[in-house]
């Protein structure tokens, strides 16, 4: 864990990463665009390179972008701040995290068999169930992970709440069960406003911050929250893979963090008043958000501090209608922005995933899923309202 700097989650927002900027003498971090470093002394630049290349934290130069970037290094100081964890590195996306950890969890070990708890990002599901890696994946429910435990597993990997469901997990009771495997959160609907995955014992907590870390729709980026130990192999890989973030990627997730547990706390509240009026809507028939199925309660105030901005519901008429009759509300996959965005999971991010296994993991043909954003709550109620009701009446 970290030494953390003191101050409570706003403060840490607000402050992480900054503190070489008082000895810099500017307010805000500069980004650092250089690819290459001036190294006078070579022996002292080739000392730095090696010790990069070794997966240090820190050297006497960057030497070379790919191999470190100051800009890119508060983002992942002031994250790593939010999550509790020593340290946390940055990738190019999500998708470029999650490969990661796969590489250093399976495949540096010789282990390449993954459990995973569905459902998942389609994404994430799909790049496992490909074994495009060379990984073989298990996909369980919850309470199946130890039975499908292997000799040869080096990973376990699982998001609360799941993508597009809704559904909560219980990290430390996966936890518990993994045993010696390392257990992988992806953390990137609840935040680290809602949820510390680290605190419950996951080895390795994911962010796709292009959502809500971003937060603005604007910034492609991902990164991973976790150890000391297990943060040195993720930058190895980082350097020789070249899966890195661009500096002025890490500014803008940097310059989001300060407003991070505002903005979810803000969605959060229309959230929260949306879910329980589509629940009592005609033109709806089920509801997804967290608190409102049995068993929530265990997860929900324990784990996760709140039910957060995303939910998911099914209409009663067509799913398309619904979404070609919001005037509002933005059609498009991707979540965790200043607008509100709508998307059937069937047709677009969880496609790949197939019916069948969709099903299987409690997802529903119809479901759309909303991310809520900042704009008035009345502005949204009214156009889902209109679009709910000329679906299920024609
Ligand atoms: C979007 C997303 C990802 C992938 O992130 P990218 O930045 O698009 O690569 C992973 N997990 C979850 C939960 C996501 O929503």
């Amino acid at each position: 864990m970290s030494g953390g700097m003191p101050g409570g989650l706003r403060t840490r927002a607000v402050h992480g990463g900054r503190q070489d900027l008082g000895r810099l003498g500017v307010h805000a971090p500069p980004i650092d665009l250089s690819t290459t470093y001036p190294v006078p002394d070579q022996d002292l630049g080739g000392r730095a390179l090696g010790e990069w290349a070794d997966g240090a934290e820190s050297a006497a130069s960057p030497v070379y972008a790919r191999l470190h970037n100051p800009t890119v290094a508060r983002f992942e100081r002031a994250l790593a701040e939010l999550e509790g964890t020593d340290s946390a590195v940055a990738f190019a996306s999500g998708m470029a995290a999650v490969t990661a950890v796969v590489q250093a969890a399976c495949l540096t070990t010789g282990r390449p068999h993954v459990v995973a708890v569905r459902p998942l990002y389609g994404g994430t599901d799909h790049l496992l169930g490909t074994g495009l890696l060379g990984t073989t994946t298990s996909y369980v429910a919850p309470d199946e992970v130890a039975a499908a435990l292997r000799p040869d597993t080096g990973l376990v990997v699982l998001e609360t709440p799941a993508n597009p469901s809704l559904d909560l997990v219980d990290i430390a009771a996966v936890v518990d069960q993994a045993g010696d495997v390392p257990v992988l959160v992806d953390n990137t609907f609840a935040t680290p406003v809602l949820q510390n995955p680290a605190a419950h014992g996951a080895a390795y907590v994911l962010h796709s911050g292009t959502k809500y870390l971003g937060g603005h729709g604007d910034v492609l980026g991902g990164v991973v929250a976790c150890a000391a130990d297990r943060a040195g192999p993720l930058r190895q890989l980082r350097i020789l893979t070249g899966a890195v973030l661009h500096p002025l990627g890490g500014y803008l997730l940097h310059r989001g963090l300060a407003t991070l547990p505002l903005r979810v706390e803000a969605a959060q509240r229309s959230a929260t008043e949306l879910a329980g009026r589509l629940a009592e809507h005609s033109g709806v028939r089920h509801v997804r958000y967290p608190g409102l199925a049995a068993g929530d309660e265990a997860v929900l105030g324990r784990q996760l501090r709140g039910p957060g901005a995303m939910l998911a519901f099914e209409p009663a008429g067509d799913p398309h209608v619904v979404v070609a009759k919001l005037g509002l509300v933005t059609p498009a996959v991707s979540l965790g922005s200043v607008d509100t965005l709508i998307e059937h999971p069937a047709a677009l991010t969880h496609r790949l995933v197939g019916d069948a296994d969709l099903a299987a993991c409690g997802v529903p043909p119809r479901l759309l899923r909303l991310s809520i954003g900042l704009e008035d709550v009345e502005d949204l109620w009214d156009d889902l309202d209109q679009a709910l009701r000329v679906a299920a009446h024609g």
